[in-house]
């Protein structure tokens, strides 16, 4: 944990740099390293939502499941995100429309839905406290002319199936939702302590008997029948192998063309004063997301916190992910506090962090299987809404390994477009950040505007 210098954010009270994020801590029981060679009925590669709930699908179902994390369980995404379980309203329907056509957005629309109901039933099935309140989750305008975009989103993914209300301005303020968000359209889902539910996935994941290898990357494997998977002290193989690797699979050699590792920061405030609380109203405690080109995300923990994450993305050359504080990130967060913050003027900033999604240029999920026996299966590519749909591709997976072929994993295949080779992939990327910045500068720049009128 590093102090960071205070002036890029304008605070007076040092912010701090969280290596492993705001929610986990390196484990107590921090299991060995793999040593030696063992054998098992499934390899699943990284230890974060989709890994461990491949290995407790698979165990569930009688298999014999080694997972080898390079870290620990919960050191990737899963133990660093905004804890949002979203379905469909993250998506940008459009998008997907125009790239695979009506029918087979629908089953994008369901499959991330129905990933919703998979945590919830998990959190209960598994015993998980993960403090998840199903408040639903607003995405909410911050200036009236976000509206006719926001309007068409949701009206789209209604006719996709996606179910999803209008909530007007005097909905918000009857909610007593902070007065920056003025309308916004709605879905169920909620918030949760996304250390809490990784952590709660591992210590099932061991109780069920699972062989987690921590302290284990995966430095290289063989394909064929069998796959070897090898590692510093030891080798593991298996008829089938899960990469659950996430942003980190393009620094394995494999789908470097599909997806890019990008960087994503979070801030998570001190602890609101009890007057602060009761100040901001926000009884419901809703999610708030933003239709900003690089979203803004603002909520409320249990812990009495306020976390914000996104607003300005991050790509490092050749999809690495190096796992260093993002400056420029954290002051723009810090400037997001302020603004659609007014009444908590002073309220410091606890601590920031960094962690990594994977995109590919169409932003569907990138899921399938490949090698010359096709038993080496992977998923990637959620962009940054992949609690709900990382943690059902486990149940997917297992159906899928045990020969029953679930439809919905089917209806996921798609043609990911091919992305360009370095330097021009930086290029474009960087240029894509570029442009959403001064979209979202502009918007900005008018609440200001409209703000500075009604002082
Ligand atoms: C700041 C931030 C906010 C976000 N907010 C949200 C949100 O609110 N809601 C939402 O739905 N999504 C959100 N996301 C995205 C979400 O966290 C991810 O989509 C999800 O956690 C991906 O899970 P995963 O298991 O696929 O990958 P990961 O959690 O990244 O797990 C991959 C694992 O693989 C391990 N690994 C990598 N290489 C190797 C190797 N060679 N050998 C062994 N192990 C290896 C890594 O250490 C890691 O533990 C956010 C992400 C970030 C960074």
């Amino acid at each position: 944990m590093n102090a960071l210098n205070t002036a890029a954010h304008g605070d007076s009270a040092p912010l701090r740099f969280r290596s492993l994020g705001g929610w986990v801590e390196r484990p107590g029981d921090l299991q060995p390293a793999l040593k030696g060679h063992e054998h098992a009925d499934v390899i699943v590669i990284g230890a974060g939502f989709a890994g461990l709930s491949t290995a407790l699908e698979l165990k569930a179902l009688g298999a014999d499941v080694i997972v080898l994390e390079q870290e620990f369980a919960g050191f990737g995404a899963s133990g660093r995100n905004a804890g949002y379980l979203l379905g469909s309203m993250g998506i940008e329907c459009e998008v997907f429309v125009n790239r695979v056509g009506v029918e087979q957005a629908r089953q994008f629309v369901r499959f991330y839905d129905e990933a919703v109901n998979y945590v919830e039933g998990r959190l209960t099935t598994l015993g998980i406290d993960c403090d998840y309140t199903p408040s639903g989750v607003i995405r909410a305008a911050v200036h009236p002319g976000q509206e006719k975009r926001l309007r068409k989103n949701m009206e789209l993914g209604q006719t996709l199936g996606s179910v999803t209300r209008f909530v007007d301005r005097a909905q918000m303020r009857a909610r007593g939702i902070p007065p920056a968000f003025l309308f916004g359209t709605e879905q169920r889902g909620g918030t949760l302590n996304p250390g809490k539910y990784v952590s709660g996935l591992r210590r099932a994941a061991i109780e069920a008997g699972v062989k987690l290898y921590e302290r284990t990357p995966l430095l290289s494997f063989s394909e064929g029948q069998v796959i070897t998977c090898k590692t510093a002290h030891g080798r593991a193989s298996a008829p089938a192998m899960v990469l659950a690797t996430n942003a980190y699979t393009p620094q394995l050699g494999v789908l470097r063309n599909k997806v890019a590792a990008i960087r994503v920061s979070a801030i998570e405030t001190q602890p609101l004063s009890t007057e602060q609380l009761a100040a901001l109203g926000w009884k419901g405690r809703e999610g708030i997301i933003t239709p900003h080109y690089t979203m803004e995300s603002h909520r409320l923990t249990a812990h009495g916190t306020l976390v914000l994450t996104v607003k300005q993305l991050g790509y490092a050359y050749g999809s690495k992910t190096p796992n260093i504080p993002d400056h420029g990130a954290y002051a723009a967060l810090a400037q997001v506090l302020r603004e659609r913050f007014p009444a908590l003027q002073g309220l410091g900033i606890q601590h920031c962090w960094s962690g990594y999604v994977s995109g590919a240029y169409d932003f569907l999920p990138v899921v399938g299987a490949m090698g010359a026996k096709q038993n080496i299966f992977y998923t990637t590519g959620c962009s940054g809404h992949g609690l709900a749909t990382q943690s059902l591709m486990g149940s997917l997976f297992a159906g899928q390994i045990n020969g029953k072929a679930p439809e919905l994993l089917a209806a996921l295949q798609h043609r990911t477009p091919s992305m360009l080779p370095e330097p021009f992939q930086w290029c474009a990327i960087q240029s894509a950040f570029a442009a959403a910045k001064l979209l979202d500068a502009w918007t900005d720049r008018k609440v200001r505007k409209d703000n500075a009128m009604k002082d």
